[in-house]
């Protein structure tokens, strides 16, 4: 998933979730989540920000600081670790176990007669890929959604008030 996703979807459930938003809570939302690729400047991407040996003392270090903007960071990263487990292998124990899974989602399927839904998924296995040293890869969706997202955000800064 590329940095311009990884950055909307958070910022757009922030912005449903915030009564407030700003402008410094919105950047360091972003930041937490595109953060985890950083790791393309190791030897794996998907390898130590995408594992939750790093997530987890992250999120413990933000519940003893208690301070809204580590907050903020770790559910930027969080958000990113979900987005990234449908589009890719996350290597939860990576550098300890590098095998990783990933949910492959091949349909939904809403009967009309009930009220049910079948969502058809498979969990694949697989392993981080050798790091390029560059992450790039952004799409005419991915401008969409971030075009949507800053408007989004532009309007809740504007009106903060609504
Ligand atoms: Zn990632």
């Amino acid at each position: 998933m590329d940095p311009l996703k990884h950055a909307s979807v958070p910022l757009l459930a922030f912005l449903a979730i915030s009564k407030s938003p700003s402008l410094a809570s919105v950047a360091v939302l972003v930041f937490g989540a595109i953060f985890p690729d950083f790791d393309v400047l190791f030897e794996e991407h998907r390898g130590y920000f995408h594992s939750i040996l790093f997530l987890i003392p992250l999120f413990a270090v933000s519940l003893y600081v208690q301070n809204i903007y580590l907050w903020l960071f770790v559910f930027g990263v969080g958000m990113h670790f979900f987005l990234d487990f449908f589009s890719g292998v996350i290597p939860f124990l990576y550098p300890v176990r590098k095998k990783g899974f990933e949910v492959k989602v091949s349909g939904i399927v809403i009967f009309e007669s009930s009220p049910r839904i079948n969502i058809k998924y498979e969990i694949l296995v697989g392993y981080p890929t050798k790091s390029r040293g560059s992450y790039v890869g952004l799409s005419n969706e991915s401008l969409a959604m971030a075009l949507v997202a800053l408007i989004a955000l532009l309007f809740r800064l504007k009106f903060s008030s609504l």
